[in-house]
């Protein structure tokens, strides 16, 4: 690990100060960030420490939630409105990683957390545009099973791998920010970037940006939401694919519609295809197949993960059909 400095934030403009030292960067829970820093993959000249920065849930007027980003991920899954008002949020929190790291990662972390390609973390051995830009990408013709098949270039093929994210991502979450500049707020969806020529930009954040907290809009109550997420154990595993959908009927119909998936783009992919053809439609299998088709129209497959396309259909026609049952 390479030596940096430390320091703790009392609050979010202290922090935001203390980061303007260059190769700065903030610290959550550390349970992503620590282990790249071990790897000297990350090589921050300073952390600024920001998990005793805001960790509440604040109910909004219009039913919404504002969360702390220092929020851990284990006490936001538990949390009593979380779970009434947004199942598919518990849902996906609980699948992710181990209860320990849930008990230690935060909300902002998770926003943040990068892939797990093992050619990025492989430095000594392996080429990698998002690790090194210019220097190629050796999982394009190496063992990509678990890489992308939406969204991908030939500079990288990585995938995001929140669980969480995906979640936020179907619920329309907004972002807070706070810089040395002001504050402002960016859809979720608009947080990640797909890789084209920069892998190495993930997100976009402005230099310094500390994300302060994460709103959710209410969802009528009428909706009922869920995730589903299929890997290769039950456990501790990244997801092949997952997807994250909030589903309103109305008289056998169609009225709303939220759908995300994970595990195969390098951010959460909204489907707003797939949303698009079911609003109004009769709720039933083959028109959510229809829908699935048509959010994986332009999907690619790698060498190694062409299942990735079917399982993806399958897993949304899967949690369409639970969701519509559970409504009838
Ligand atoms: Fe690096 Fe992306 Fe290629 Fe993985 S897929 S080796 S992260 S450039």
């Amino acid at each position: 690990m390479t030596p940096f400095q430390y320091a703790h934030a009392s609050d979010a403009a202290d922090a935001v100060r203390r980061a303007r030292v260059t190769g700065a960067m903030y610290l959550g829970g550390g349970t992503n960030l620590v282990d790249l820093m071990r790897e000297t993959i990350e090589r921050p000249s300073a952390l600024v420490d920001v998990t005793g920065l805001s960790r509440d849930i604040i109910e909004q007027k219009n039913g919404g939630l504002r969360i702390g980003a220092a929020m851990r991920n284990t006490a936001l899954a538990e949390h009593r409105l979380v779970r009434k008002r947004y199942p598919v949020l518990t849902r996906a929190i609980v699948a992710g990683a181990t209860a320990q790291i849930r008990n230690m990662a935060t909300v902002g972390g998770n926003l943040l957390q990068r892939t797990r390609c093992t050619y990025f973390y492989d430095e000594e051995g392996s080429r990698c545009n998002k690790r090194l830009p210019g220097q190629g990408c050796d999982a394009l013709d190496g063992f990509n099973r678990g890489h992308a098949i939406l969204g991908a270039s030939k500079a990288c093929i990585a995938v995001n791998p929140s669980d969480m994210c995906v979640a936020l991502a179907a619920l329309d979450a907004v972002i807070h920010l706070e810089s040395l500049s002001g504050s402002r707020r960016l859809p979720l969806t608009d947080l990640h970037r797909l890789p084209g020529d920069t892998p190495d930009i993930e997100t976009a954040l402005a230099p310094g940006e500390l994300i302060t907290a994460v709103e959710l809009p209410p969802l009528p109550p009428s909706m009922r939401s869920s995730y589903r997420k299929v890997r290769d154990r039950a456990s501790y595993a990244f997801a092949l694919v997952s997807v994250a959908a909030a589903l309103e009927i109305e008289h056998g119909h169609i009225k709303d519609v939220r759908l995300a998936l994970g595990g195969v783009a390098h951010k959460p992919w909204r489907a707003w295809k797939a949303e698009e053809a079911l609003r109004g439609q009769p709720a039933n299998e083959a028109m959510f197949g229809c829908a699935a088709d048509a959010e994986l129209s332009e999907a690619r497959p790698l060498k190694d993960n062409g299942f990735k396309i079917e399982l993806a259909r399958r897993t949304i026609v899967a949690i369409l059909s639970q969701l519509a049952g559970e409504l009838a």
